[in-house]
């Protein structure tokens, strides 16, 4: 992994975003970078802010929560990207401007309830398991037309568009065709009308594959490792693994 600074970094992937939104005709001012900054210190996400990365996406509520109480997120929007429990539903909506990551009915439910409690309304985006693994979460691609109908009776959610993490892949390219579904249902589903939706954005592409996605009309994309460097998960034994 890159020695580079994080500064660095943050201005290798603007310039990577630059060219592939070139590449595809498409102006880079429409692909909003967001920082996937699990497991990075709250000094860690302050320098990436520096440097210029407008919003954070952070994964676990709770580490979310104390990044949070040390203003680490100061100058940027801040979204949920991760799984969320119901339960920890109230930690997260008003919190957040946007929560990418709704993978269920109950949940948008839950959200809406939360919200309307608060008194404001939950931008949201709904996540979809296009490559149908059973190890991931999000919705599968044919339930979303019910998601999107049921949104008309939560009035206190928007839901702004798609998310979608497609299966780890090791060669280039591979998840070119899955990024492809992800923008046909993008836009089959924005010819569609319904209250409390506007099909804005399309969140799709990370350190790896950000390019194809963009080729493929993503206009949001979460870069982990390509900013913060690869990501040390401790392990039973206390030995440091890399993933
Ligand atoms: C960690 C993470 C990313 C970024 O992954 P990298 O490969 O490190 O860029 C993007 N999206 C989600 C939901 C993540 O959890």
């Amino acid at each position: 992994m890159s020695q580079l600074s994080i500064a660095e970094n943050v201005a290798a992937v603007k310039a990577r975003i630059e060219k592939a939104a070139r590449a595809a005709g498409r102006s880079p001012d429409e692909i909003i970078l967001v920082a996937a900054t699990k497991m990075n210190s709250a000094e860690r996400v302050a320098e990436a802010i520096r440097a210029g990365v407008p919003v954070c996406g952070e994964n676990r509520v709770q580490e979310l929560v104390e990044k949070n109480a040390q203003g680490a997120y100061n100058g940027a929007e801040l979204h949920f990207i991760g799984h969320l429990q119901k339960n920890k539903v109230n930690k997260v909506v008003g919190v957040c401007g946007l929560i990418q990551s709704v993978d269920s009915i109950e949940l948008l439910e839950v959200i809406d309830s939360r919200a309307k409690a608060l008194g404001i309304k939950q931008e949201v985006l709904i996540e979809i398991n296009i490559g149908s693994e059973d190890s991931k979460s999000g919705i599968r691609e044919n339930e979303l037309p019910q998601i999107l109908a049921e949104a008309e009776n939560f009035s206190s959610v928007f839901v702004r568009g798609l998310m979608a993490i497609p299966p780890i892949s090791d060669s280039e390219g591979a998840n070119r065709a899955y990024f492809a579904r992800m923008r046909k249902l993008f836009i089959d589903n924005s010819a569609k009308k319904y209250d409390n939706v506007s099909m804005d954005f399309l969140s799709m592409g990370m350190s790896e594959d950000f390019e194809d996605a963009i080729a493929e009309g993503s206009n949001m994309v979460r870069v982990g490792s390509a900013i913060f460097g690869a990501r040390v998960y401790p392990t039973k034994t206390n030995q440091a693994s890399v993933l």
